[in-house]
């Protein structure tokens, strides 16, 4: 008998806001009056969560603080209106309800997510797939309203009507195009956007000429440089416990030197079928929600895009084989935190993978 009600009481609290919910991240600072150096801090709103920078620059230099946040803001603004899928007229809306099969033109930047999506897909063995979206909306944790939240039991023949849609070989990307297979492919990115927003707004710090400063969305983030310690920054990773608030309870602290990490986990946005948490990532292999005994995955690549997209990867494809996985990839490391028992959390990590002291 499967228990819907947690679920749906569950879904009506942070229908809106949680699908980009992300982790907080705890950002360790050391002050001292005597560095010559100081720290910005920029906050924002962006994709259904918060945004954080810190830029660390010489303490006389004037720095017009308001522009650089109407920049960023602008960018991520710019972002949302291509990848959310929340939002109705948006790139990614108006892309998953054409359902002509002729070729669709798309902004440089939507191609260049999907390029790299596709890549990913290839990397992870289908762990990782955008196309995803009928299986997401279907299990309730996309836009449009499941049919389970009226009190349908999931239904395994239409599970395997709508894995027909999901496969990356309905979606052909070709000259600036992306071509559907077949009518009813949708994506969602909310797998890889927020990690792809962070790397867009590094790079548009890098190109103001700022070498050391933080990143931050919804818990995915990416440093350059080193904080106003002259270290490399601290980060830390949260404690997977269900219903606890961000940054309560940490598991570890993660030094990043020109790096990003990105955390997926199934404690803040799961449903319970049996008693049993089931994480908001969707296995599209089998068209089930990812049930394993990994809550939190937590991945430190060179970009945030692909530490975002990996650590939710991470995610369906279990212990053993993600970690072999990242073990077989360069300059990538992981660190899953596995649920052992009530209470009871044990930590399984990737060869060159290091917790800070
Ligand atoms: P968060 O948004 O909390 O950082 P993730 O980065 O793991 O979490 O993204 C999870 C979201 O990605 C889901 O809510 C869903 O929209 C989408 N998704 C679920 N499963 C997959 C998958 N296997 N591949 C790609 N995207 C997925
Ligand atoms: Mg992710």
């Amino acid at each position: 008998m499967i228990n819907l009600d947690n679920r749906i009481t569950l879904k009506e609290k942070i229908r809106e806001a949680r699908h980009w919910l992300g982790f907080l991240i705890f950002i360790f600072f050391v002050g001292s009056c005597v560095k010559p150096t100081k720290v910005i801090s920029i906050d924002g709103k962006t994709m259904g969560t918060t945004y954080n920078i810190r830029i660390v620059v010489v303490k006389k230099m004037e720095i017009d603080e308001s522009k650089i946040k109407i920049d960023v803001d602008s960018l991520l603004i710019r972002i949302n209106k291509q990848m959310s899928h929340y939002i109705p007229q948006s790139e990614i809306s108006l892309f998953n309800d054409n359902t002509s099969i002729q070729p669709i033109k798309v902004s440089t930047e939507f191609y260049s997510v999907v390029l790299q999506s596709k890549k990913l897909t290839q990397l992870t063995s289908g762990a990782f797939d955008i196309t995803v979206a009928p299986l997401v909306d279907y299990w309730g944790f996309g836009p449009s309203a499941s049919p389970l939240e009226s009190g349908q039991l999931p239904d395994t023949l239409k599970i395997l009507e709508l894995m027909e849609f999901v496969s990356s070989e309905n979606l052909v990307a070709r000259d600036g195009q992306l071509i559907k297979s077949n009518p009813n492919t949708r994506l969602d990115l909310s797998a890889i956007a927020k990690g792809y927003g962070v790397d867009e707004v590094f790079m548009q710090l890098g190109a103001m000429g700022f070498t050391d400063y933080m990143v931050e969305i919804g818990g995915e983030v990416r440093c350059s440089g080193n904080n106003d310690s002259g270290q490399p920054w601290r980060i830390g990773i949260d404690l997977p416990e269900l219903n606890t608030p961000p940054g309560k309870n940490l598991q570890g602290i993660v030094q990043l030197k020109d790096r990003a990490l990105a955390t997926s986990g199934d404690y803040r946005n799961f449903l319970i079928i049996n008693g049993e948490i089931h994480s908001h990532a969707i296995d599209p292999r089998t068209g089930f929600p990812v049930k394993t005994r990994v809550a939190s995955a937590s991945v430190v690549a060179p970009t945030c895009a692909e530490a975002d997209a990996l650590a939710t990867a991470l995610m369906v494809l279990g212990v053993e084989p993600g970690i072999d996985l990242i073990n077989r990839l360069d300059e990538i490391d992981a660190a899953l935190i596995i649920r052992d028992g009530d209470g009871i959390y044990r930590t399984v990590i990737s060869n060159e993978f290091k917790w800070a002291e």
